[in-house]
């Protein structure tokens, strides 16, 4: 499976508009930043986010003048799963969205790479259901999983299925939807961080630049059970041996050594920045950074374990320039640590939090989808 994503060339300067509206904070004696040279224009722009927030619903509203209202209301009885993403596992990276469900949840199925304090948040009245898949440990057939998700929901219960990342980010998200569908349940997905995403933003790679990538393919080392086509076969590494490209690999330890070879007769010159990341985001993070022709063998050397994302591409180059990596050399580069810490959210926090972003009425119901800023 190849996803792959192009960006524009152009980036929006993200400073507040000054129209007449915003041009003079309102707040007297708001603390002001440490004025710039030649920042006074900015600070002048700055206003409140009771401001910022009312301009924003007054531009939504004419776009939603523009385009035509979403259709994804519904009749209020039909079941429903809520097919939801955590991200790669710091819990931060989590969604108020995902949170909300977890807290209202009655039934929580969930997978193998969702962090002990994310699941510490769910609602303690909600009965949990392990499905996750390890070799050598009895879990439930995927049909299994299918028939019980499909059981809850049409008994009225809040149904919420835990996956890390993205649901649909090689999580099989969408043969559950499909499966639910087909019987007359309704699906909702709620995204999550995907791993490249949040393992990326946290060692300071940009996926893209526009100095050294323009497109990310995510692909799949691992094929779905019973295709014995070897991974060199398997893709059109020709097309992936792009030197402009950021390539990211789910699921790929144990095909890294016949993935890089394919790179490299395809044309991607072995000496192309790598990095593989295991337990990215967590306190347990470890990071061995090598050329492309040198990565198996580093990551063999540092017996890095599941879960681990490869990262192939020269905006792996910007991990040097990170204060907490050491140089990026010719042979390995270890990062045991995190730069930032871990932080866990408690049960309380996570109230407290769901608290503060304002449970507004009707907001438990998500058959109101259309935006509303607060
Ligand atoms: N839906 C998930 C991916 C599931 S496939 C997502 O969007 O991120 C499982 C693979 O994801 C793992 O084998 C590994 O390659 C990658 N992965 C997920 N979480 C990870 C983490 N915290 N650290 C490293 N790799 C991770």
């Amino acid at each position: 499976m190849l996803v792959a994503a192009l960006f524009p060339q152009s980036y929006a300067l993200g400073l507040p508009a000054s129209s007449n509206s915003l041009a003079t904070p309102r707040r007297a004696g708001r603390a002001l930043l440490c004025a710039a040279p030649g920042g006074d224009d900015i600070l002048r722009s700055l206003h409140t986010t009771a401001d910022a927030a009312e301009e924003q619903q007054r531009r939504l509203h004419r776009a939603a003048l523009a385009a035509p209202a979403s259709s994804s209301s519904s009749d209020g009885d039909s079941p429903e799963v809520h097919l939801v993403g955590v991200g790669p596992g710091d819990v931060e990276l989590l969604t108020v969205k995902a949170l909300r469900l977890m807290q209202a949840a009655d039934l929580v199925l969930y997978d193998r790479l969702i962090s002990p304090e994310i699941l510490s948040l769910v609602s303690p009245s909600a009965a949990m259901l392990y499905v996750g898949k390890e070799s050598g440990l009895h879990t439930r057939p995927q049909e299994q999983i299918h028939e019980l998700l499909l059981q809850f929901a049409q008994s009225g219960r809040t149904v919420v299925r835990l996956k890390g990342g993205d649901p649909t980010v090689f999580g099989r998200g969408g043969e559950e939807m499909e499966y639910l569908e087909a019987q007359g349940v309704r699906v909702r997905i709620v995204p999550g961080v995907t791993a490249a995403a949040g393992i990326a933003a946290d060692l300071g790679v940009p996926l893209t630049h526009r100095d050294f990538a323009d497109a990310v393919h995510f692909l799949t080392g691992h094929a779905k059970s019973g295709c014995t086509t070897p991974l060199g076969e398997r893709y059109e590494w020709a097309k992936l041996a792009d030197p402009r490209a950021t390539l990211v690999v789910y699921m790929g330890l144990a095909t890294l050594p016949e993935l890089a070879p394919a790179l490299i007769a395809a044309g991607l010159p072995a000496d192309t920045p790598a990095m593989a990341v295991q337990d990215g985001t967590t306190a347990s993070q470890r990071v061995v950074a090598a050329g492309v022709g040198d990565l198996a063998d580093a990551v063999a050397a540092a017996e890095l374990k599941s879960p681990t994302l490869i990262f192939v591409g020269s905006v792996v180059s910007l991990l040097n320039k990170r204060d907490d990596a050491a140089a990026f050399g010719d042979a390995l580069t270890e990062i045991k640590t995190r730069a930032a810490p871990v932080r866990v959210l408690t049960a309380d926090g996570a109230q407290a939090l769901l608290a503060s972003v304002g449970a507004r009425e009707g907001a438990a119901d998500e058959r109101d989808s259309r935006v509303e800023v607060m």
